[in-house]
C-alpha cells in the first residue's frame, strides 16, 4: 500500500528524487536531508508501513540484512570508525516520519554525535514486573 500524502512512500517509490544509495524491489536507500554525521543514511521500504509493529516480518528480516550489507560497503568507503543503526517508533521516542525506516549512522572517532542516555540501575520491582507479565 501507498499513502497519498506520505513523502516517504514518494520518495521510496521515485515520485520525488532523491540521493539514493542503492535500490531493489522491496527498499530504497537514501542520503538523510538532516545527517547526523557525513553518510547517515536510511532504509526505507517501498510499501507504506507506520512503524515497526505494522512492519511485514518478512521485510523486517529483509531490512536487517540490507543494512548489514550497506553498513559493511558503507564502511569502506567513508572510512568511519564504527556504525549505529537507529530505529525510532512513536513520537515520543523521536519518531517524526511515520513510514517505518531504519537510520544508518557511520561514527567517526570524537564525531560529538549524540546518542547517548543515562545509565540506570535495573530494580527489583521493575525486573520482577515485567519477567511476570512477558
Ligand atoms: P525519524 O525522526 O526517525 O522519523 O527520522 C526522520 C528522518 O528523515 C530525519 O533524520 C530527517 O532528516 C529525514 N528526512 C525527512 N525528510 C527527508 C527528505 N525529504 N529526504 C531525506 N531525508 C529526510
Ligand atoms: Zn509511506
Amino acid at each position: 500500500m501507498k499513502v497519498d500524502d506520505c513523502i516517504f512512500c514518494k520518495l521510496a517509490n521515485g515520485e520525488i528524487p532523491t540521493a539514493t544509495l542503492y535500490e531493489d524491489e522491496d527498499f530504497r536507500v537514501i542520503l538523510d536531508a538532516n545527517p547526523a554525521s557525513k553518510g547517515h543514511a536510511l532504509i526505507i521500504p517501498k510499501e507504506h508501513y507506520a512503524n515497526l509493529y505494522e512492519l511485514d516480518d518478512e521485510l523486517a528480516g529483509k531490512a536487517m540484512i540490507l543494512a548489514k550489507k550497506m553498513v559493511t560497503k558503507l564502511t569502506e568507503v567513508l572510512g568511519c570508525d564504527g556504525y549505529n543503526l537507529v530505529q525510532n517508533n512513536g513520537e515520543c521516542a523521536g519518531q517524526t516520519v511515520f513510514h517505518f525506516h531504519l537510520h544508518m549512522i557511520p561514527r567517526y572517532k570524537d564525531d560529538g554525535v549524540g546518542l547517548g542516555w543515562k545509565l540506570n540501575t535495573l530494580t527489583d520491582e521493575d525486573r520482577e514486573d515485567i519477567l511476570s507479565k512477558v
